[in-house]
């Protein structure tokens, strides 16, 4: 893996975009500065990296564009003392940026291909205070439960209920949901045990929210899924 003075400079330009699109915590925007994005994807795209674009990773599915990543984490109003939920670990690059701004992450893989991987890297990379976990993300993570914050990244068609039960009171949670392909980015407030306020963020795309978990390297198609209202 190596980091050049070609691939920094494409760094810069890419926060000063995200400047330009409104992100303006500096924690984030160091973040993206550090963190070098080509690691998370094909070596032959590395000078690809630093646009404003998705790729695929193993499993058919993608890293997040930099912008939706810088807008998610805004969203968040991270705080070095908060214990997060990640839903799709991926290419782990979201998980690096949380991390980076000094929260405890949990992180969240269902396809197991992407869950060995991508941990591997994270040890590799000096990011062993993540932590990695191989299950559906339907179920949130009871056992290490409530989060001050969750985030998913993956696109939903429903808020599965298990989750925001989850975050603490006061927590946030940031999920794009939506019946089609655009999905509405959503921030959820638990404003006490019983209610939660919603806030509308604009509409973004993703690969899909499947539930159960594929244990292979081939995709499997997921099982229908129960609705619940909150
Ligand atoms: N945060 C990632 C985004 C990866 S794309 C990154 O920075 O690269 C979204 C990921 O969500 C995919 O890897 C997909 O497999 C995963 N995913 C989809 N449904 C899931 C579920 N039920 N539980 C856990 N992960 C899920």
């Amino acid at each position: 893996m190596k980091d050049t003075h070609k691939l920094r400079g494409l760094r810069q330009r890419l926060v000063k975009y995200l400047q330009s699109r409104g992100i303006d915590d500096s924690r984030i925007l160091d973040a993206f500065m550090d963190i070098p994005r080509h690691y998370f994807i094909s070596k032959d795209f590395a000078e690809w990296a630093y646009r404003d674009e998705a790729f695929l990773i193993a499993a058919g599915q993608t890293i997040s564009h930099p912008y939706t990543v810088a807008f998610q984490t805004d969203l968040l109003q991270i705080k070095s003392s908060d214990k997060i939920l990640e839903i799709g670990t991926g290419s782990g690059y979201q998980a690096t940026v949380i991390a980076s701004m000094g929260a405890k992450l949990y992180t969240i893989e269902r396809q197991a291909e992407l869950y060995h991987t991508t941990n591997k890297l994270l040890i590799k990379l000096g990011y062993d205070r993540i932590r990695t976990l191989f299950g559906d993300g339907y179920q949130g993570a009871p056992r290490f439960a409530p989060f001050d914050k969750i985030i998913v990244t993956c696109g939903a068609s429903f808020i599965p209920k298990a989750l925001p039960y989850q975050l603490k009171i006061g927590g946030r949670m940031v999920i794009p949901v939506g019946e089609g392909e655009d999905k509405m980015m959503t921030v959820i407030t638990r404003e006490s045990e019983t209610e939660f306020s919603f806030e509308k963020k604009g509409i973004f795309k993703f690969v899909p929210f499947l539930e159960g978990i594929n244990e292979q390297k081939q995709s499997v198609i997921s099982k229908p899924v129960i609705r619940v209202k909150l």
